[in-house]
């Protein structure tokens, strides 16, 4: 069954959709796919050049101005929801090839596929509402003055590993709403499900070169695409150090630029929560898609009081997620993706004992094959340490003391980070409180890691520029012309 599914991949496998075809790469070149299950190849993809990234860009570039102009807003989000519904017949492959190549468990989706492409169906419902306004002026005679608000041009859309259909859907619907061309480039880890999308999206009838798809290394695409004078906006998600590379790329035609990177993000636990709720909601905030999350809460700040508590009950909860194959429906925790990052993390968990963290639970491989590390507790973790200051981006909780509000809320604030944060009390004053001092761009009070395509997601500080979701998104795929009309008679 998972032969047939990758042989079916792409029509003639390996190659990049460009302008409507799918072809190799110009020099032919390929990448290996590795499960990190198994640690075993998988597949291939094509390896794209800056020779196929001027060719997307062409080709959406002349879709921009041709055939996607004609598409008039309503039939958009005809389209848009169209391929919202593919996409959802579609969900247990793409997820299957997800959990295969990056190794996200298949049950860490939904288990309804009725939903899943909603952020397309709230971009859609954008396409006929984008609209300027007639504004007042005070100049002498009789002038009109107007605003229209037009697609930004061309975005080229960077992804990471971590959430790899889903994070194709967020940059293309905010993109496609406004009637901007899009230049997709997936993750070199995981870009199987990319190529799904690329030809539903062919299925659902948008015009050729709306949405191409180009598959390579973010050496080569990537810093291509960020450089690239055809291209009129980067909409990133990855790395703060490729953020900051893709600023400097994109100084030359300085096209317009979402970043929405790393996070070291803080779960501030009182001693007055329902630790019932705290506990497993730290845990899924920090221990979920093996910790492969930007806005995961990995500073777990504990109140005194209940701080022994919470680190045992925390450790508990980790043993009690199940490590394994990512396509076993019973794994709430698969492998990391790559060994490059397994050894990272393992970095990390040594540095944490050479620190003198105390290494509550976890920490030591699974099994001697794939890339798995269990859910990972450290406790007496202090604000200087490396496991509280860096991004681990794996299954590992840094669990520190704190005594009060002002204190917490310092040392939380005191990180170059400001993705996420989450606060549990049973005060909503204080709940409150700390929801308006914390500098991130997005707090959960009582919970954490929810979203939706109507609310808005981005960073603050080093953690990114504009909004992923929400009205802003919209905002940041267009542009505003303002017209003026001497109407004297
Ligand atoms: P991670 O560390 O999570 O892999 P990266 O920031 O390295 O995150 O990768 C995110 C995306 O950015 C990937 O699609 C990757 O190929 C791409 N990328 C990597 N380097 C560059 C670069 N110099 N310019 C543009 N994109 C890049």
């Amino acid at each position: 069954m998972i032969d047939d599914l990758l042989a079916g991949v792409t029509p003639a496998g390996q190659q990049l959709l460009i302008d409507g075809d799918w072809r190799d790469a110009s020099d032919g070149a390929a990448l290996t796919c590795i499960n990190p299950s198994t640690g075993e190849p998988i597949a291939k993809i094509a390896a794209g050049t800056a020779a196929d990234v001027d060719r997307a860009v062409a080709a959406a570039r002349r879709a921009f101005g041709g055939a996607w102009a004609r598409v008039n807003p309503a039939e958009r989000t005809r389209m848009m929801l169209t391929l919202a519904d593919l996409i959802e017949e579609n969900l247990l492959e793409l997820r299957t090839l997800d959990a295969l190549e990056m190794g996200k468990p298949l049950r860490l989706g939904p288990a309804d596929p009725s939903g899943a492409a909603d952020v397309l169906r709230y971009f859609a419902g954008w396409t006929t509402k984008i609209a300027g306004q007639t504004l007042p002026n005070s100049r002498p005679g009789r002038l009109l003055s107007m605003t229209y608000r037009e697609p930004v041009g061309v975005v080229g859309a960077i992804i990471p590993w971590n959430g790899p259909w889903g994070a194709v859907l967020w940059k293309l619907a905010p993109a496609l709403a406004t009637g901007c061309t899009v230049v997709l480039k997936p993750a070199e880890e995981a870009s199987l499900s990319s190529l799904r999308i690329g030809e539903l999206v062919q299925e659902a009838g948008l015009p050729d070169g709306v949405v191409n798809v180009v598959t390579g290394k973010g050496e080569t695409v990537g810093a291509a695409m960020a450089a690239h004078p055809g291209i009129d906006k980067i909409a990133f998600t990855g790395s703060t150090e490729t953020g900051r590379q893709i600023v400097r790329a994109a100084s030359g035609n300085l096209k317009r630029l979402s970043l929405e990177m790393g996070g070291k993000s803080p779960d501030i636990i009182f001693d007055d929560a329902d630790l019932d709720k705290a506990v497993p909601g730290a845990a899924t905030g920090v221990f979920s898609n093996s910790g492969q999350i930007c806005c995961a809460g990995t500073r777990i700040f504990v109140q005194r009081a209940v701080y022994d508590e919470v680190c045992a009950r925390l450790a508990e909860a980790g043993r009690g997620m199940r490590v394994g194959n990512s396509l076993d429906p019973e794994t709430m925790i698969g492998p990391l993706v790559s060994q490059n990052q397994f050894d990272r993390v393992r970095g990390y968990v040594a540095s944490g004992q050479k620190e003198g963290a105390r290494l509550v639970s976890g920490g030591e491989r699974v099994g001697d094959r794939g890339y798995f590390l269990p859910p990972t507790v450290f406790a007496d973790v202090t604000d200087d340490m490396s496991i509280a200051r860096e991004e681990i981006f794996g299954p590992v909780a840094s669990v520190l003391v704190f005594d009060d509000e002002d204190e917490v809320l310092a040392r939380a604030n005191d990180s170059e980070y400001g993705l996420g944060g989450g606060v549990w009390s049973r005060d909503i004053g204080r709940t409150m409180r700390v929801a308006q001092g914390l500098r991130t761009g997005t707090v959960w009070v009582n919970t954490y890691l929810h979203l939706d395509p109507g609310v808005p997601f981005g960073g603050h500080k080093i953690s990114g520029w504009g909004s992923s979701l929400g009205p802003e998104a919209i905002d940041g795929h267009t542009v505003t012309k303002a017209v003026w009309a001497d109407i004297a008679p």
